[in-house]
């Protein structure tokens, strides 16, 4: 990009954040609930986190009136999920070939704020580490390009979404769905269906081996598709993978959106995206030892 319109935007943005637009979010009316006791099965799931890139930004580029002054490091992954023999990939992160897609379908000016330092892609580190087992399908939180970028990379896999995220990738355009990612004839897409079943507060949820160890519920908002995923594993820790439905945990902690202009751009429906937000704000206030794992957090990826 021509330094200029790089300087310009950067400019823009900054001006912005000095503005400090109040991003508050409505507390929710419903009390959160408790989460249900852990299964004596949490001993068969295991977590494993794989990076595949980093970048340095500013808390105030994440959180709304965030700090202008504390730095925040943002992380690009996915994360593999082992229940006995089975395992799947929970995202992809940046794939093998996430140049060529970020610089055929980001928008130009776009470019200078979602840059990204890259590092191995999640099928170069299971190929080559014998830590991670393979995975034998891959579910998306969403199908934002930083989550889509490595399906090309298995193709052999089914790729699993919810019904309506398919039909927001079939129609969604840059900055939000890449061409480049997900138009192969190849990919093998798969839809999958929520129960209305209410688990933690959520009212659409998958149990998914029905032993309350891993699941999925709707967090439609950020992506009309977008998925959380709680997960009981043989640590004890309670996890909630909660995709991109905030950045940084202090969105939860506080109320807070994203930082306005990046609110603007990435969340496609920001009234069901503060009922969220509300939520978890909610149930982490009920379950304060939950884990709440935002997918660009480096902080609470531990
Ligand atoms: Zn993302």
């Amino acid at each position: 990009m021509k330094k200029p319109i790089k300087t310009l935007v950067i400019l823009f943005v900054i001006v912005l954040i000095f503005f400090k637009i109040p991003g508050n979010v409505t507390p929710s009316e419903v009390i959160g609930e408790k989460l249900p006791p852990l299964s004596s099965d949490s001993k068969d799931v295991s977590v494993y986190f794989i990076k595949t890139a980093h970048v340095k930004t500013l808390d105030a580029l994440t959180v709304a009136q965030g700090s202008l002054f504390n730095s925040f490091e943002i992380v690009h992954g996915g994360i593999l999920i082992q229940h006995l023999d089975d395992v799947f990939l929970f995202d992809t992160g940046l794939g093998n070939k996430i140049d060529k897609q970020f610089d055929e379908d980001m928008p130009f000016w776009l470019k200078p704020l979602m840059g990204y330092e890259k590092g191995e892609s999640i099928v170069e580190q299971i190929n080559k580490n014998q830590i991670f087992p393979q995975p034998n399908r891959i579910y998306l939180s969403h199908a934002h390009w930083d989550h889509a970028s490595g399906i090309v990379d298995f193709p052999d896999l089914d790729i699993i979404v919810p019904a309506k995220e398919m039909n927001f990738i079939k129609t969604g355009k840059p900055p939000s769905i890449f061409p480049s990612q997900v138009n192969s004839k190849e990919i093998k897409w798969k839809e999958f269906t929520f129960n209305n079943e209410n688990y933690a507060g959520f009212d659409k949820s998958l149990d998914l081996y029905g032993d309350g160890t891993v699941v999925f519920v709707s967090l439609s908002g950020h992506t009309p598709g977008s998925i959380g995923m709680f997960v009981n594993a043989a640590d004890g820790v309670r996890r909630f993978f909660v995709g991109d439905a905030v950045w940084n945990l202090e969105s939860v902690k506080k109320l807070k959106r994203k930082f306005w202009f990046s609110s603007n751009i990435v969340d496609n429906n920001k009234n069901e995206t503060d009922k969220i937000i509300a939520k978890l704000h909610a149930l982490l206030q009920k379950n304060p030892e939950l884990k709440i794992i935002p997918a660009h957090d480096l902080s609470t990826w531990k």
